[in-house]
This record gives structure tokens, C-alpha cells and sequence, in this order.
């Protein structure tokens, strides 16, 4: 075709087209191979060209692909609400289905601000959440992000929320241990809290493991357990983000499970339904569904193909298999293999300064000067530079530089589907080793 009538993600630029995918691999029309080393958007967890999820979706198309929601529910929502409830930590027994991770963060914010106005605590509206984050595009879920990149020309349309520090090891001050870096982090909610008033705050907001503004950004043991007490000391409502991590993405079916840590509200995405179809959940608490039914009654968020039978049924065919095939600890085992692959290639390479990571969530942090961990500017576009040379060289990678000059380094994501095999991370690690490597060779120039 002469022209294109698309807007991609870069203007000007030409995409190759995708032809398919089988497993950790994807093919373009041309006939290059590219090893999809972070699952697209870290969603494609199951990998390419199932041939189960492809009949799911059939039988689903042949009974009834859409009937709306204020008319219907269908045996595939429901049988999804309830695995999705099987699986979920704590009393969250409720799923309200959307269709991407912001409309499922923003109808979280919402759920939480209209749970305190049936409470008859209608002041209680904003937000904490932390100045490394990512919860989505739209406007409120871009509120509560921490993502400069992707806020700063909206910032005059976001709503004005506190934030506080992640905990974000790798850059702790000098000379403090990890637990006590815990609680340090942990406790500037308090601080936050007491400063904005808990009548004015609904909910904190976290990614059990910082993905897109950070690159798998593991917190240390005791934050979460510390910010759970902290919420509940103040009535303030915790809603943990697992739209990167959910689904066994870090290892446990969800990142919170690491800790054990309830939250009241648990967003999903991505690996819901591992990219063939879109679909995202919020879940709720017996005691917040309760409250809202004792109330008004009605949720007031939702999409026209929220709760649609056919993404539902796509979705609920993709948790079977995740079950089916033990993804879920696969995640575990793969993920402590490619982690150590990615350290040993840390130690070996000096632009790298950290490798980092929880299950099949890992993450490449690139530095200027190894030993003070100096960062390079932004406008240098490291991270940038790897992705497109991995490309080149038929490996993809996940852009995780939150746009944080100064205080944080440009990082990558390295998130195969949970199916890679030993083989396949030796394969993976190789082209990103000799990426780096090359990408370091130009930085010298
Ligand atoms: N929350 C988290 C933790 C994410 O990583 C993302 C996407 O990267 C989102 C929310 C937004 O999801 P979506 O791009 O599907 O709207």
C-alpha cells in the first residue's frame, strides 16, 4: 500500500507488519523472527497462536458474541467472576469487567470514592499514590500516576494528588538496610495522610512491583505489610495495581501474594487475557460491594463492551490454561533462571547497573557511571536506543523510563511469556547480551 491511514506511535515512522506468532516468537511479512521478550506490553502471557483460546473463541462467537450487560449476564462472565474470585487473595469476591488496565484503575478510584460516599463520608475523594508509578492513560487514571513522560502536557487537566517516594532499592540512601528502608518508605503515607487529612482521602494506590515507569521495580519485604497498616489505621482504602503483575506474572498469582498482603481493591489486564482479547477487571471486597448494594446500588462507571460474553469467554479459556499448564510456578522457576542470566550479564557489563526482578517480571537499569549510579540525561535515550537495536536484531523489550531525570536511570523490561523454556532465556539472554553490548560500543563513539 502506498500510504498509510494508521496513526502509530511514532508519526513518520514505518512499523513492519506482524504475519503471526507461535509461542515466544513473532514473524513479520517479511519472514523475520523476533523473540517477543516482553510479551508485547507485558500481556501476551501465554504466548502466540493457542489453538484452545482460538476454539474458545469460536464456540463463544457461535453462541453469542455481545449482549450488553443491563440486559444480560452469561455463563462465560459468571464462571469468570468466580475463578477470578477462586484465585484472588483476602474477601475479593467481585469483578466489575472493563476493557483496558486504565478503565480498570479508573473505575477502582471511582468504586473507592463512591464506597465512602455511601458510608456517608462523602469529603473522602482523593488519592495517594507514588511518584514511580504507571495506572493508565486516561485522565484519572494519569492522576494518579507518576509517569512524567506521559503526564506532562495533561497536567493542567489532572486532578491534584499527593504522592510519595516508591521504594525503589537499587537507589536507597547510603548505609541503610533494606528493612529499615521499608518501613521509611511505608511510613511517608502517614506522613502524606496526615498532611492532606484522612477525611479528604479515599485510597492509596501501588504496582505490587513498579513496571512501566521504573522497569520491575521490586519493593523490599515489609513495605506492603506496613502499608497495609497504615490504611487501615486511617481508614484509607488500598487499592493495589496487579494489571502488569496479576495472573502469575511474578510468580504468585498475584504480585500481593508475595506478602500476603489483602488489598480492598486489585485491579487486572493484560495477562488476563494474555492479549487475544481485550479485557481488564476491577475486584472488590465483600464489605465495599455490600455497602454499595445497601446503598444507591449501582456502580457508576462502565463501558459498552464491559461484562461482554465473548472476552469473557476468551479471557476465562486463558486463566484454564495459565492452570493447566502450572504457569503460574513456571513464572517462579523460569523467572529466578533468566533473573540470575540477567545479573551475571549485569556483572559483566558496565552500562548496565542493575538487573532487577520477581518471577517472569524482570528489568535491565542503565547507568553512566556504574559506581555512583550516575544516570545518563534523558535526552540521550538510552533505554530507547536498546529497544531499537534489540529490534534490529530480532529480540523485543519493554520501554519502563518514566520521564524521572535525574532520580532515576532509563530502564528496560524483559517479560517473556510464562511458557519460555530454559532453551529459549539462554536464546533471549544471548541477543539482549550482544544488543547491549553493541549499544554500549555506540555510546563510546
Ligand atoms: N496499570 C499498570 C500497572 C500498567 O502497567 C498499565 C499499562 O502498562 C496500566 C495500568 C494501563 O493499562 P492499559 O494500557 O491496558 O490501559
Amino acid at each position: 500500500m502506498e500510504r498509510s491511514y494508521v496513526i502509530k506511535p511514532e508519526l513518520g515512522k514505518t512499523y513492519p507488519q506482524v504475519s503471526h506468532g507461535k509461542g515466544i516468537y513473532l514473524y513479520d511479512v517479511a519472514g523475520k523472527r523476533y523473540i517477543d521478550g516482553c510479551s508485547g506490553a507485558v500481556t501476551a502471557s501465554i504466548g502466540h497462536g493457542i489453538e484452545e483460546i482460538a476454539e474458545a473463541m469460536r464456540e463463544q462467537a457461535l453462541k453469542v458474541s455481545f449482549a450488553y450487560r443491563s440486559h444480560f449476564s452469561s455463563e462465560a462472565v459468571e464462571e469468570l467472576g468466580a475463578k477470578l474470585a477462586s484465585w484472588a487473595p483476602g474477601e475479593l469476591n467481585w469483578s466489575f469487567f472493563v476493557n483496558s488496565g486504565s478503565e480498570a484503575t479508573e473505575t477502582a478510584q471511582k468504586i473507592a470514592i463512591q464506597y465512602w460516599q455511601e458510608k456517608g463520608r462523602p469529603t473522602k475523594t482523593r488519592m495517594v499514590s507514588r511518584w514511580m508509578s504507571y495506572h493508565g492513560i486516561t485522565m484519572g487514571a494519569l492522576s494518579m500516576s507518576g509517569h512524567v513522560l506521559r503526564r506532562k502536557r495533561f497536567v493542567p487537566l489532572l486532578a491534584d494528588y499527593p504522592t510519595i517516594s516508591p521504594p525503589y532499592p537499587y537507589r536507597r540512601p547510603d548505609g541503610m538496610s533494606l528493612e529499615q528502608y521499608a518501613s521509611h518508605c511505608a511510613n511517608e503515607l502517614e506522613t502524606a495522610i496526615l498532611r492532606v487529612g484522612p477525611d479528604q482521602l479515599a485510597a492509596f494506590i501501588a504496582e505490587p512491583v513498579i513496571g512501566a515507569s521504573g522497569g520491575a521495580v521490586v519493593p523490599p519485604d515489609g513495605y506492603f505489610q506496613r502499608i497495609r497498616e497504615i490504611c487501615d489505621k486511617y481508614d484509607v482504602l488500598f487499592i493495589a495495581d496487579e494489571v502488569m503483575t496479576g495472573v502469575g506474572r511474578t510468580g504468585e498469582k498475584f504480585g500481593m501474594d508475595h506478602w500476603g498482603v489483602k488489598p480492598d481493591l486489585m485491579t487486572l489486564g493484560k495477562g488476563m487475557s494474555a492479549g487475544y482479547t481485550p479485557m481488564a477487571a476491577t475486584m472488590a471486597t465483600d464489605a465495599i460491594i455490600d455497602t454499595i448494594t445497601r446503598g444507591s446500588g449501582l456502580i457508576m462507571a462502565g463501558h459498552t463492551y464491559s461484562a461482554n460474553p465473548q472476552s469473557a469467554a476468551v479471557s476465562l479459556a486463558v486463566l484454564r490454561y495459565v492452570e493447566a499448564h502450572h504457569l503460574v510456578e513456571r513464572a517462579a522457576v523460569q523467572g529466578a533462571y533468566l533473573l540470575k542470566k540477567l545479573q551475571e550479564l549485569a556483572e559483566e557489563i558496565p552500562l548496565i547497573g542493575e538487573a532487577r526482578g520477581l518471577g517472569l517480571l524482570c528489568g535491565l537499569e542503565f547507568v553512566k557511571e556504574k559506581k555512583t549510579r550516575e544516570p545518563f540525561p534523558l535526552s540521550k535515550g538510552v533505554a530507547n536506543q536498546v529497544i531499537a537495536k534489540a529490534f534490529e536484531n530480532g529480540l523485543l523489550v519493554y520501554p519502563a523510563t518514566g520521564g524521572l531525570e535525574g532520580i532515576a536511570g532509563d530502564s528496560i523490561i524483559i517479560s517473556p511469556p510464562l511458557t519460555i523454556t530454559t532453551e529459549e532465556i539462554d536464546e533471549l539472554v544471548e541477543l539482549l547480551k550482544k544488543t547491549v553490548m553493541q549499544v554500549q560500543e555506540d555510546l563510546r563513539k
